[in-house]
This record gives C-alpha cells, structure tokens and sequence, in this order.
C-alpha cells in the first residue's frame, strides 16, 4: 500500500527533526492523525511562529525574537564578564546549572575551514567590536573541548590580546570531546569555577 500524497509529505517534513529517521517520522505522522489532531494543529502553528519571527540578538547573536535577547536587556546581570559559547544550547545548560551571572556571545559554530566557517561565520568582527566597545574584566572562552573548540578558543584569546584584562578557558569536569550542552549542571559549574587563565 502505497501512503497518500499528504501523509507522505508530513512523513517526509518530520525528519528534519534531529534523531527522526523514516520509521520515527511514519510512527509520529501517524499517531498525530489518529490520536492528536488538535496538538498537531498546535505544533504546526507554533513551529511556523517560531520559524517567521525568531532571529538573532544583535548583541549576543543567540536566538530571539526580539533586538535584545531577554539576557542581554537583564541589567542585573554582570556587564564586565562575557562568556563566549558555540550554541544557545550552551547558554541554556549553564543558565540552567546556575552560578554564571554575565553576559554571553554566541558564535553558531567553531572554526572550520573545511566546511567554509571561519571568523566572519562565527561572528568574531562583532566580538571584537564589542570587546573592544565595553571594557571587560574578563572573557571565558567556554567553546566546547573538542579540537576544534579549543582551536575556536585559542583563535578568539588572540583576537583578545591586549584589549581584555583576563581571558579564561573552562577546564576541569568537561570530557575531553564532549559537548557542553550534553554535560550535567554539577560539572558545568565546576568547570567554570575551575577555568584557568589564559595568555600568563
Ligand atoms: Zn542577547
């Protein structure tokens, strides 16, 4: 039997979904037809809001709908401390672990000349203008520890020479070629408290 047009479609729309193969995709087309026609209304609307009106902050590039992300307009938060991330995933496992109270960049990415991403992909002319715009009393660098990630980190502490007071790398609890977002709260905290000194 062959599926209708339709639900062939929806079938094949689902797997853009990370982790969502054909027959994941097949089982939730279904079960959304059969079951749930009202939450699959609901899920289609606020997917098409989220996809029409989510951008990017213009100070700290993670997603928003608004200019200002809702932590960079949080005057409580500690202007002078920047940590720099590859992914609002990351912000949010910190945010969630608690004990960070600055401000973030992200920078959707690494270094990876292979695939075409280099400075300008990730940002770093802004991150330069802005560090070079508010004076910082320190950046941390808490790029995943992956190769790249700490090529990412060693690049931006050079762009950071010179212009910050104290640039500092996360380093202890974070597995060597893990991935921050993947990473309990308890060790993110460690890993920020236990952040060395770069550059000295
Ligand atoms: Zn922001």
């Amino acid at each position: 039997m062959s599926l209708s047009p339709l639900i062939a479609d929806l079938i094949t729309a689902l797997q853009v979904l990370p982790g969502v193969g054909p027959k994941s995709a097949q089982r939730m087309a279904l079960n959304v037809l059969q079951r749930s026609r009202e939450g699959g209304a609901i899920l289609a609307e606020a997917l098409a809001a989220a996809c029409e009106h989510v951008g990017y902050c213009e100070q700290c590039r993670t997603l928003s709908e608004h200019p200002t992300c809702g932590l960079c307009a949080d005057t409580r938060r500690n202007a002078a401390m920047l940590c720099v991330v590859e992914s609002p995933a990351d912000i949010l496992a910190i945010e969630a672990a608690g004990g960070f109270s600055g401000r973030y960049f992200v920078l959707h990415g690494h270094l990876s000349p292979i695939d075409g991403i280099g400075p300008i992909e990730l940002g770093l002319p802004e991150l330069e203008a802005l560090l070079r715009g508010n004076p910082l009393e320190e950046l941390i660098l808490a790029t995943n520890p992956t190769v790249e990630g700490e090529a990412t980190a060693h690049y931006i502490s050079q762009l950071a020479e010179g212009v910050v007071e104290q640039v500092s790398r996360i380093a202890h609890g974070v597995p060597i070629g893990g991935e921050l977002e993947f990473v309990d709260g308890g060790t993110i905290v460690h890993a920020l408290a236990g952040r060395r000194i770069l550059g000295s």
